[in-house]
């Protein structure tokens, strides 16, 4: 019997066939997530109901030096709960319970398989408020967004998951329980691994219980979009608005390509023939505060050529809007045969620049490469779309060009998908060796026997880039 049939039959000898699961067929709809990451079908999916099934998963894969995959929805852009090699996956998804919710506290303690948008509307109903909104808060789990120190539009204003993150119970790779942080909204006592585990993706501890700071819910909020004639317009726009410090929650921008995408989708709202959009959303307590915000707005997006600036009066004209926004992944997703999403940030300044090397990239490789994303934090995601497998050398070359310029214009490669398993030949393209030993440093105290979702981040020597 080799070690990973070891584990395999030691888990479900210790937790029970209905937690430990290995039936083939089952396990195979674990492997991958909405990545293209090539993938194995796990030995063991463990269902964990309590922290115990992890401590006791890790454990044995200690025991038996074998791959262990933590994993939420599987959401994920890159490959961080794809199984790459053989080994046993922790789902997290049946501990979704709410611990507890304190309005005085502004806070709620969560297991880390609840869905963010039912996080979201249970603390709304509170009149409370949980801002990182990543599009995919329907399916995505807490403990993905916490792993990916996941974000969304609404991080222009409020921040990333980690602004929130104030502690958690995690089993590290060596199948110990700590509780990081702590319960009081400030603190500064020790080292903040607390911060150090927020965006581990999954490779220094499995988390299973996490403590979330709440704010209270603004109940005015206020949208409009920008529609523009070229992209160097509605860039300028997003640049004035971020050094006129409006207060604004989100500032999302749409090329041409994802314009003509919204316009099929929903042709009512009017986008087409246009080459490039703004949305963007004020939110706060004062409703007429708010609207003369949004008017600002509004005259500064004309100012800067916009062609058309429409106001989404009512919820339901947002909500539509944001539907399609919601959407925008997929629906790009389904024009080709392959796809592939990056998720580059640089400085707002540069994403005038940023968008011209995306479009001149596309040109000389032949290819189509719709962007999107969250322009107030200089946070794009450009897409990949392809038919030919013959054409990935293209894309291959596409993607390391768009790399390099985003790191010529003092960006970093992910704004907020991580690096994953996709973007690990690149780690050292931004960061120094000297900084990646340190990494490799700390994840060998977390995870001395390297089991947890080996490969993440730091590339095995095989991997091939994108
Ligand atoms: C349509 C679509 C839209 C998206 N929009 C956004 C967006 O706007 N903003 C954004 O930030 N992301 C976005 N994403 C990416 C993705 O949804 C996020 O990365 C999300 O946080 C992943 O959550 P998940 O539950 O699916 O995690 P998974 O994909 O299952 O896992 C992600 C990582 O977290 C680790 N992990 C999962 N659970 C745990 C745990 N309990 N303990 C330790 N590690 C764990 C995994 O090992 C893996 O490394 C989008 C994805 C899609 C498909």
């Amino acid at each position: 019997m080799t070690p990973l049939e070891r584990t395999a039959l030691g888990l479900e000898r210790l937790l029970g066939p209905s937690t430990a699961v290995t039936d083939p067929a089952l396990c195979e709809g674990y492997a991958r997530d909405e990545s293209e990451t090539d993938t194995v079908t796990p030995a063991c999916v463990v269902r964990a109901r309590s922290a115990d099934d992890v401590r006791a998963t890790l454990r044995l894969a200690n025991a038996h030096d074998t791959p262990v995959f933590a994993r939420g929805a599987g959401t994920g852009r890159t490959g961080g709960a794809a199984v790459t090699e053989p080994g046993v996956v922790i789902d997290t998804t049946a501990m979704n319970q709410v611990v507890a919710l304190s309005r005085t506290e502004q806070r709620v303690i969560v297991e880390p398989g609840l869905v963010t948008a039912a996080l979201q509307a249970l603390v709304e109903a509170e009149g409370l408020f949980f801002p990182p909104d990543p599009q995919s808060a329907a399916w995505s789990t807490l403990g993905g967004n916490v792993a990916e120190n996941a974000a969304g539009p609404r991080a222009y204003k409020y921040g990333p998951t980690r602004n929130y993150v104030l502690g958690l119970d995690a089993v590290s790779g060596d199948g110990t329980l700590v509780s990081h942080g702590r319960m009081t909204r400030k603190g500064v006592t020790g080292y903040d691994t607390t911060a150090l585990l927020v965006g581990s993706e999954g490779t220094l501890a499995v988390f299973t219980r996490l403590t979330l700071a709440l704010t209270a819910l603004r109940p005015a909020v206020t949208g409009l979009w920008a529609l523009f004639g070229h992209t160097h317009d509605a860039a300028r726009a997003v640049t004035a608005l971020t050094a006129r410090g409006l207060d604004v929650r989100c500032i999302e921008f749409f090329d041409g390509h994802c314009c003509r995408v919204i316009d099929r989708a929903d042709p009512a709202l009017g986008w087409a023939r246009t080459e490039a959009a703004l949305v963007i959303e004020c939110d706060g307590g004062d409703p007429e505060a708010v609207a003369r915000t949004r008017e600002a707005v509004g005259a500064l997006c004309v100012e800067h050529r916009a062609r058309e600036v429409l106001v989404a009066e009512s919820v339901d004209e947002r909500e539509a809007l944001w539907a399609v926004r919601k959407t925008m992944s997929r629906a790009l997703r389904a024009l080709r045969r392959f796809k592939l999403s990056e998720d580059v940030v640089v400085p707002v300044g540069a994403l005038e620049a940023l968008l011209d090397a995306v479009a001149e990239i596309a040109a000389r490789e032949g290819l189509t490469m719709p962007t999107y994303g969250h322009a107030g934090d200089g946070n794009l995601h450009v897409n990949l779309l392809w038919d030919d497998p013959a054409e990935r050398p293209a894309v291959e070359r596409a993607v390391a060009s768009l790399f390099r310029a985003t790191l010529d214009l003092g960006g970093t490669l992910s704004g907020e998908h991580g690096v994953g398993v996709l973007k690990a030949p690149f780690l050292g393209w931004e960061q120094g060796d000297a900084l990646i030993a340190l990494q490799r440093g700390l994840k060998a105290v977390f995870d001395p026997r390297g089991v947890l979702n080996p490969g993440k981040i730091f590339a095995r020597p095989s991997h091939r880039g994108c």
